[in-house]
């Protein structure tokens, strides 16, 4: 396939926001690629180089790019560099300075698909001494060859600001509809890409192969499986009453992880998919010793705890173990904690689709006694008094709260579903649980504030079924001085020049960011609010959305991208979570 009718159908999809319209566009462009380019195409649709549990990021810097347009232009780095400040868009200024020169050369080379996907690769994983020329010669090879759409459409990818929007679930649709017209096997597809994370991994299977083979899809060591997710209700008593006699886990505050052993091979993911491996020595250590399957993938949640007291840290302390330097001094300094809660594939066998009573029973099965991972502590209960009670000697203990799970369900990989049920210590409060919520701009410090150029942050919730943040609350309160200059500096690293193309807002900003930080909010209550896009036009009164009442931040959530943030429906079961509870409080309990 030639890269220009892919840069061609990419420029079409930047201004779509339409999800019909994108499933439909996508769904022909798989049609009319080369069946070999299946896997590379799906990749390139997400934004991405291969999928996140590789590691594998192309995000070359401006500089670098500018100096590749300029070699490739002709002209000093000045001249790029100020056609930059005027257009604000790196891609822009490459169509525009390329346009003469590539003309000449159009006549000559086509780029493929392949092409383009190859040198972004090259560029991708090049290290070392002298990979900084190898990189501009890399993408100076392809912007010579392109056209200027083209050029405009890689430089945006490398520099990762192509406003693509498409979400997974809308490339599910659109290989549904390639193949038969509407959105049927989505749910084939989905499971699938929930077992194995990897979107070009399916894409070229059904394409290549049909819909038979999608089925035979399982887990596989080292293919990371999407995370399920936990639903809430109000009360102990409202808990019972869904599942009947269930189990009742303790929710630890920590990190999840997600655990495939293959042999002496062992490889950690984040809920996120990403490699953490190298972060957790002790913990690929422990699981060799511990672990008595050859093969297995497992879920816990890491927490750090202090040696000499045995108490759990907060999840603050815990995150300062995500990081790529001084790994052995930290882990010496904070030891972890794996509490184990999910076993999803051991030796062979797909255990996702047990009850997961059954789950249990192999995971204990499974762990030896050791220093380092131990089963989550859980109870079976029959009556919302017993959860009520274990739930809180479980706070007593400084956890966050108890995850009630259901006895028969599978494990629902990717989803968020009633086999969990989360019950937290905030739920006391108005608002029944935290929300996390993306920054997508911030505001200029007034009073006391100005010497900080920081007043607070604009905040929102993720749609996902549309891939659109939307906003849900200002935020002030919670930051401290030092945060204030942290929070700046962070946020001035991603400033966008206008508010951004998948952001809803009904109020303005200071400064607009591309939505990339998630910080975990509280509040006092949802309140109805036509300031706000969050559910607007899904309530009863069509130009109300909702907001968030007296928000205060309680911590960035560095082991969370924008679309891990709550999302939208959420918001709205939240919104009827409170109702309910305000009306059990008024009956006086
Ligand atoms: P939340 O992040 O508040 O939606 O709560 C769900 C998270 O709780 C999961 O993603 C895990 O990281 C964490 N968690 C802690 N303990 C458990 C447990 N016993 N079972 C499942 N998840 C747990």
């Amino acid at each position: 396939m030639d890269f220009f009718d892919l840069a061609a159908v990419f420029g079409k999809l930047e201004s779509t926001t339409k999800r019909l319209e994108l499933t439909d566009d996508l769904a022909k462009l798989f049609k009319e690629a080369d069946k070999r380019d299946a896997k590379v195409l799906a990749y390139l649709c997400q934004g991405v180089l291969l999928p996140d549990f590789h590691g594998v990021e192309i995000g070359l810097g401006d500089k670098l790019t500018a100096q590749a347009i300029a070699l490739v232009a002709g002209k000093p780095i000045k001249e790029v560099e100020a056609s930059y400040r005027k257009s604000g868009d790196l891609g822009d200024t490459a169509a525009s300075m390329l346009e003469k020169k590539t003309q000449q050369n159009l006549a000559n080379s086509s780029l493929s698909v392949r092409k383009v996907y190859d040198n972004f690769y090259k560029i991708a994983t090049s290290g070392g001494e002298g990979s900084q020329d190898t990189k501009i010669k890399l993408l100076a090879e392809l912007l010579s060859n392109s056209s200027p759409l083209e050029a405009k459409v890689i430089v945006r990818f490398v520099t990762g600001n192509l406003r693509l929007g498409i979400a997974e679930p809308t490339i599910l649709d659109a290989l549904s509809t390639m193949a038969v017209g509407d959105k049927s096997l989505r749910p084939d597809l989905e499971r699938a890409f929930n077992l194995r994370s990897d979107l070009g991994l399916v894409a070229e299977l059904f394409i290549n192969q049909g819909i038979e083979e999608i089925h035979k899809i399982g887990p596989e060591p080292f293919f990371p499986i999407r995370p399920a997710l936990a639903e809430r209700l109000e009360s102990a008593a409202a808990i019972v009453e869904k599942l009947g006699r269930c189990a009742v886990e303790a929710k630890y505050d920590g990190f999840r992880i997600q655990v495939h052993k293959n042999g002496d091979e062992v490889r950690i993911y984040s809920r996120r998919q990403e490699p953490m491996t190298d972060m957790f020595p002790d913990v690929v250590k422990a699981v060799r010793v511990q672990i008595k399957a050859k093969q297995c993938i497992f879920e816990g949640e890491a927490i750090a705890y202090n040696d000499a007291t045995g108490e759990f840290l907060p999840f603050q302390a815990t995150i300062q173990r995500k990081r790529k330097h001084g790994v052995a001094a930290k882990a010496e300094e904070l030891p972890i904690k794996l509490f184990a809660f999910e076993l999803l594939y051991a030796d062979g066998k797909d255990l996702t689709q047990l009850a997961f009573k059954e789950r249990r029973r192999r995971l204990e099965k499974i762990v030896k006694k050791g220093d380092v991972i131990a089963p989550a502590d859980y109870i079976l209960v029959k009556t919302g008094a017993e959860l009520e009670k274990y739930f809180d000697t479980c706070v007593g203990a400084g956890l966050e709260g108890i995850i009630a799970k259901d006895l028969k369900a599978p494990y629902t990989a990717g989803a968020r579903k009633f086999a969990w049920i989360k019950f937290k210590r905030s739920y006391r409060g108005a608002l029944a649980d935290t929300i996390d919520a993306v920054i997508v701009g911030y505001y200029e410090g007034k009073g006391k504030r100005t010497k900080f150029g920081f007043g607070g942050v604009l905040t929102a919730i993720y749609d996902e079924e549309n891939n659109r943040f939307r906003t849900i609350a200002k935020v002030g309160s919670g930051f401290d001085e030092k945060e204030m200059a942290q929070y700046k500096e962070m946020l001035d690293k991603i400033l966008v020049k206008e508010k951004p193309a998948n952001v809803d807002s009904i109020i303005g900003a200071d400064y607009w960011v591309k939505p990339q930080f998630v910080v975990t909010l509280n509040a006092d209550e949802l309140t109805r609010s036509p300031m706000h896009a969050a559910a607007l036009g899904k309530l009863p009164h069509k130009d109300e959305g909702l907001a968030l009442r007296f928000p205060r931040l309680v911590q960035l959530r560095t082991d969370k991208t924008a679309k891990d943030a709550t999302t939208e429906r959420e918001i709205l079961e939240l919104f009827e979570l409170q109702k309910r509870a305000s009306s059990i409080v008024e009956g006086g309990e």
